[in-house]
């Protein structure tokens, strides 16, 4: 068995006497693609934002590869190699793919110092030839000097992730990749996920509501629904599990 790398230690939430989160317990082993899933409102975004930092927890603690994530701010934990997706491609449009991948592996600084740095840099120096690479390694080689507004919307996906990866995380949040995708988008972003993890190995936390997506990627998958998890295991135990079966009924 893998060593943990995310350790969910007793996490309370609640928002206003609501119990968004209670007693979360869970541990993400390195090199595993976790799926969590449970019916809306079940608490998934809220833990995910307690691991990125966007929300502290009421009680408890997260640590990631043994260091305390609790009370640091979200860049900070995004330095020590955790990288979250967001629901909607944050790509700028107006920039070319390679610029966008640049841009990313500048990420640690702020926006307007990023574009300054961005501009002394030539695509043919060491960032660019990593930036190159990257976008190569997931398919978008032919789209370097594209404008990024005009990827369709699998190779924004697409660009999303390398952006994501490039700053080399050693784990990787994705909140609902598939949400409001047609089924080939969803297809695309499963063979994504799919060549990511074969290619670097990086440990995946996805939460997901769609369970073709789930059972095709996880090798774990942990069960929330009102705020608690109600089960754990690898997907053939989850499939059939009477509590899971009880707690999407209604939905
Ligand atoms: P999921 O992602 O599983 O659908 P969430 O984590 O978004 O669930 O929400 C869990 C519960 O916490 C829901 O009842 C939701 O309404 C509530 N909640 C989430 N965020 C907030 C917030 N910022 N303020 C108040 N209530 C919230
Ligand atoms: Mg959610």
């Amino acid at each position: 068995m893998n060593p943990t790398l995310l350790h969910i230690d007793n996490v309370h939430k609640t928002f206003a006497g609501l119990h968004a989160l209670s007693d979360v317990n869970l541990d993400i082993r390195e090199g595993e693609t976790h799926a969590i899933i449970g019916p809306n409102g079940a608490g998934k975004s809220t833990l995910l934002n307690v691991c990125v930092g966007v929300i502290a927890p009421t009680k408890g603690k997260v640590l990631f590869d043994g260091q305390q994530l609790t009370g640091r701010r979200p860049f900070e934990i995004n330095q020590l190699g955790v990288a979250r997706v967001f629901q909607t491609p944050e790509i700028f449009g107006d920039l070319t793919v390679i610029e966008n991948v640049m841009m990313a592996m500048l990420s640690h600084r702020d926006g307007a110092f990023r574009l300054r740095l961005l501009s002394r840099f030539d695509e043919r120096g060491q960032v660019g030839r990593r930036a190159a690479k990257a976008l190569a390694d997931l398919g978008l080689g032919d789209h370097l000097h594209h404008l990024a507004g005009a990827l369709s919307r699998g190779d924004k996906r697409r660009l999303e992730l390398v952006m994501s990866l490039a700053q080399d995380p050693k784990m990787l949040l994705l909140d609902e990749p598939t949400a409001g995708m047609a089924r080939a988008d969803t297809n695309t972003t499963i063979d994504i996920l799919r060549d990511i993890k074969r290619k670097t190995g990086i440990t995946i936390v996805i939460i997901e509501h769609d369970m073709h997506v789930v059972f095709s990627l996880a090798d774990r998958i942990t069960v929330l629904a009102g705020g608690r998890v109600i089960a754990q295991g690898v997907p053939e135990e989850i499939k059939g599990n009477p509590k899971v079966i009880e707690a999407y009924l209604g939905e």
